[in-house]
């Protein structure tokens, strides 16, 4: 059985104080839920003094992305081990952002994944589709040229600390969400095709998060899709009553 899992990203937002007003408060909101795993990604500067905070709880630490050295003459980046030293348990990698705006490819994708699982991290590798590949019927061909690179080489003992994130570009910070109907057609086929790749059960038992304008209105109809696991949230996830709300409403 997967338990539900939910994220939050929080990308360019929050300063440490504001951080960990927010940490504070979610604490506060979640206390003794523990019928969903809950991780949150602050930016690189929070990620110190909100793991001090959450040391104990019942929230994990995620980073939102990493270079895939563990040091060295690269300037700005981030590594795997910096991350693990921190107390992050996550690290999300190949966001739509990163591969939209950064120009991420899927081989810096697979290197970073690679790294973090040497680290003992566990890498959310996140795929989906743009409009316009979509409106061409083009939506699952991207999603499996996106997985088959960003997991290439990566043995089955790997895969069972992968998680997924399938995020429809269009979906994401739009207020457009995928149907649930849509998000499970593709959801199955990500699972379908981890079955294929890995084999029956790494398939059942890896975690599918959908990501894409999910609020505490649209989580419940999500989750009862039968390969929607949880969810990475993003903007509605920098408010700590709404984030609260989604993860009561991410248990099955
Ligand atoms: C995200 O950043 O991964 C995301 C899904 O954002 P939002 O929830 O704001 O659409």
């Amino acid at each position: 059985m997967r338990k539900p899992f939910i994220a939050g990203n929080w990308k360019m937002h929050k300063t440490v104080s504001q951080a960990l007003e927010l940490i504070e408060e979610l604490l506060r909101l979640v206390a003794g839920e523990d019928e969903v795993r809950i991780a949150i990604a602050p930016p690189f500067t929070s990620l110190y003094p909100v793991a001090q905070r959450l040391k104990g709880s019942n929230v994990e630490l995620s980073a939102q992305d990493c270079f895939w050295e563990d040091e060295g003459a690269y300037t700005g980046e981030i590594s795997p081990l910096m991350l693990a030293e921190v107390g992050c348990t996550y690290c999300i990698v190949g966001h739509s952002e990163r591969r939209h705006i950064f120009g991420e490819g899927n081989e810096e994708v697979l290197r970073k994944a690679r790294a973090l699982l040497e680290h003992g991290i566990s890498p959310i590798v996140c795929v989906g589709e743009t409009l316009p590949e979509r409106e061409k019927g083009q939506a699952m061909e991207t999603v499996k040229h996106q997985l088959h690179g960003s997991l290439k080489g990566i043995t089955k003992e790997e895969m069972t600390r992968v998680v997924i994130a399938y995020e429809p570009v269009w979906a994401i910070g739009t207020g457009k969400t995928a149907t649930p109907q849509q998000a499970q057609e593709m959801h199955a086929f990500i699972r379908d095709w981890l079955g294929q790749a890995f084999g029956g059960d790494i398939a059942s038992s890896c975690s599918i998060l959908y990501g894409g304008s999910v609020k505490p209105t649209n989580i419940q109809g999500l989750m009862a899709m039968e390969d929607i696991d949880g969810a990475l949230v993003g903007g509605a996830s920098l408010d700590a009553a709404s984030f609260a709300q989604i993860i009561k409403g991410g248990k099955r």
